[in-house]
């Protein structure tokens, strides 16, 4: 069921995000030209939120660049490759690939990976029609985000809530109706079941009844040939921090139904091994934290002081990032080459 103010909440998350991932690219902890295009009102936000904007995000840019980069075959991303950034080549895939991004918010992924020589044959983003409509418009009008679409066709659909170019589509829809109307809408812009395909969940499918983000697993898991699935989201709700974490966002009126359902890192695997799919791993943010290199960790500890050691663990061990892959069980042949 839709519940409009609640959903208005859930939308809002994203500006949260956004402030902190501006907040740690006007830092230096990330290089992302791309933010500031979807910040009104930046902010500055305390180290302990920005080492956190910086991990997730490198470490989710490490596991897309890889699975872009990997050409013998589909494979579970092989780690996320530390934390040093990786995505400096110039590699175009030569198995054509998709990426879904499931609740992109303003995410700049596509614009930052495609700047970095980094394209996926298809890059699709979902989101609330309120949100896509935000974000197709300052796309259309700012022409840096232009000149890496790189399509003189490109343009505005259903009311200015969509955005379609070649090799770019920003789709509008509820992730709770997934099989019924997005999927449809993704095959209308040329969305391939047969193609590798990464579907990201940064700190999405968490904001949806188990039932609903289970059903897109499924489908995923059932229809596609070959797919990668990254989730960046909370657990450990019931230890004194978690509840703590859960206090404080029941006071901004929002809820995590999907943290009581996959609460742990073993429960996160689960959730795609109970269902059938070939390898799922999950790792804490804490984990990933200690595989930073000694250079990069000397880099970023110079970008400002970072005091809040002990609570920084605690914060990370309540978020993880969890990938698993699938490759149909029928499948006669390899992935399609171009
Ligand atoms: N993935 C982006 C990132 O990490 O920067 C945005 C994350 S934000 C915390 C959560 C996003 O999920 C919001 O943009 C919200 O609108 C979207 N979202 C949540 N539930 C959704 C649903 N049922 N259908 C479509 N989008 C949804």
């Amino acid at each position: 069921e839709s519940r409009p103010g609640r959903d208005d909440v859930i939308r809002g998350t994203d500006d949260d995000a956004f402030i902190s991932k501006l907040s740690a690219v006007n830092l230096g902890y990330l290089d992302d030209p791309f933010v500031k295009h979807f910040v009104k009102r930046p902010s500055r936000r305390p180290p302990i939120i920005n080492r956190g904007s910086y991990l997730r995000t490198t470490m989710l840019d490490n596991l897309m660049a890889n699975f872009l980069k990997n050409d013998s075959r589909l494979d579970q991303g092989s780690s996320t490759g530390g934390a040093a950034s990786s995505s400096s080549t110039t590699t175009v895939p030569l198995i054509k690939k998709q990426i879904v991004s499931l609740g992109c918010g303003s995410d700049t992924r596509y614009f930052k990976l495609k700047a970095n020589g980094l394209s996926a044959h298809k890059y699709f983003e979902i989101d609330f029609a309120e949100s896509t409509a935000k974000k197709a418009i300052t796309i259309k009008k700012n022409k840096k985000l232009l000149d890496i679409i790189a399509d003189p066709d490109h343009k505005l659909g259903l009311g200015g809530t969509e955005f379609y170019s070649k090799d770019y589509s920003l789709l509008s829809g509820d992730l709770r109706e997934f099989v019924d109307s997005i999927v449809p809408k993704l095959k209308a812009q040329g969305f391939d079941t047969s193609l590798p395909t990464l579907f990201l969940s940064e700190c999405v499918l968490i904001y949806i009844q188990p039932r609903d983000s289970d059903d897109i697993v499924d489908w995923v898991g059932t229809n596609m040939d070959a797919a990668l699935f990254v989730v960046y989201e909370q657990i450990n709700p019931s230890d004194p921090f978690g509840a703590m974490m859960l206090r404080n966002l029941k006071a901004r009126q929002i809820e995590l139904p999907g943290i009581h359902a996959y609460p742990s890192l073993k429960s996160q695997e689960e959730r795609f091994m109970s269902r059938g799919w070939i390898s799922a791993k999950a790792v804490d943010m804490n984990t990933l934290h200690d595989s930073i290199s000694e250079a990069e960790m000397k880099r970023i500890s110079a970008l400002e002081i970072f005091d809040e050691v002990e609570e920084w663990q605690l914060l990370a061990q309540h978020y993880c990032i969890a990938w698993a892959y699938n490759v149909k069980k029928d499948l006669g042949s390899p992935p399609r080459h171009d």
